[in-house]
């Protein structure tokens, strides 16, 4: 610690990514990553990008992204906002639109970045305990709040809400901006997204992490209302103006143009998952059932950070949250058949 700490500073407990260690030939199971690679037609595209335009700034607006995205989605472009990953978005939208005197709503167990950006936006927030079997009940949420945020599926659980549900709490809570972070739902959820049109309070966060295998271009965003999207834009042009670099902006509209690979790769993952929940079920775990690329897994005779430790011993890196209630629980991404073969072979050895 330094003593030129600002007092916020020395108050953080900054969120805590998933490791990305060099060990030959891992089997990297453990941040929700593609097992595949992009779209050839993305990577092209990046290709074509990276020469001497690099030099110039990109679009400040990323205006032929967001109409690809508008195109896609069925909506407007100004109901677009994009960003580096939705780590970002989100970030931006707590600094736009979650910040009240009443607290923040989301649930407890979730995504560990929420309460990181509260403390550093100085909101004020309130965990909402999921049921006993880790499902959400939007109920809970019917009660005076300043906002309210649900991953949905959310993380780490890979539990899904149907779309209704989301739009019977958004006909009870008109007044309170209701954002849905879509991370994880091209993988067997139910987007939100057509209930934009009659909730003006409503924005849902996607990224092109996971689904489009592109973590490392960084690219996130986010649809609502112009209105909502507007307060994005103001808290994005006070902090940078240029948050997507060229390469990502090229990449990234490659990736939608190309929805053949998208559909063909998003089925594979579906189809693994399914595999790896059965094999991991005929060895005795009990696996929440997952509309995400990850299953949420315990064992009831071995402790999970046990488990993870050995799986490391055997290359096989999978996510241990030492989280209350959750201590028992390994996350494990969906791989390959490969990677998936190696896992279930190491747990095979292990137990
Ligand atoms: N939301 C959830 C629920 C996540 O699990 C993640 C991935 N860690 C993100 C958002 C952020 O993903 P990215 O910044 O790569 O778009």
């Amino acid at each position: 610690m330094s003593r030129y700490w600002s007092a916020l500073v020395r108050e953080l407990k900054p969120y805590v990514p998933g490791e990305q260690p060099r060990i030959p030939d891992l089997v990297k199971l453990n941040t929700n990553e593609n097992p595949y690679g992009p779209s050839p037609r993305a990577l092209a595209a990046i290709a074509a990008e990276a020469g001497d335009d690099l030099r110039l700034y990109p679009d400040p607006e990323a205006t032929a992204l967001r109409e690809t995205l508008a195109r896609y989605h069925g909506v407007r472009p100004e109901q677009v906002f994009v960003g580096n990953g939705s780590d970002e978005v989100l970030a931006h939208a707590f600094a736009a639109l979650l910040k009240h005197e009443r607290p923040l709503l989301f649930p407890d167990i979730t995504y560990s970045f929420y309460p990181v950006y509260c403390r550093l936006f100085g909101i004020g927030f309130e965990a909402v305990p999921l049921d006993e079997g880790f499902g959400l009940r939007t109920a809970d949420y019917v009660r005076q709040a300043g906002a309210i945020i649900l991953p949905n599926p959310n993380a780490p659980t890979g539990v899904a809400l149907p779309r209704a549900e989301i739009e019977a709490l958004l006909r009870v809570q008109p007044d309170v901006p209701v954002v849905i972070d879509e991370a994880y739902v091209d993988f067997g959820g139910e987007s939100a997204i057509p209930l934009i049109a009659k909730h003006p309070n409503l924005l849902v966060v996607q990224t092109m992490s996971k689904s489009r295998a592109l973590a490392g271009l960084r690219v996130g965003y986010a649809i609502g209302d112009a209105a909502l999207i507007e307060g994005l834009v103001r808290v994005k042009d006070s902090f940078n103006s240029y948050p997507l670099a060229r390469t990502s902006q090229a990449g990234a509209i490659a990736s939608v143009e190309d929805d053949a690979y998208f559909q063909d790769r998003r089925a594979a993952v579906i189809a693994s998952r399914t595999r790896m929940e059965a094999e991991l079920r005929r060895l005795g775990f009990e696996v929440l059932p997952s509309a995400a690329n990850f299953v949420f897994a315990r064992h009831p005779e071995h402790e999970g950070a046990t488990l993870a430790k050995a799986l490391r011993e055997r290359a096989v890196l999978v996510r241990h949250f030492a989280a209350p209630r959750i201590s028992d629980h390994l996350r494990i991404t969906v791989g390959t058949d490969r990677q998936i073969n190696r896992l279930i072979a190491a747990l095979e050895e292990i137990l």
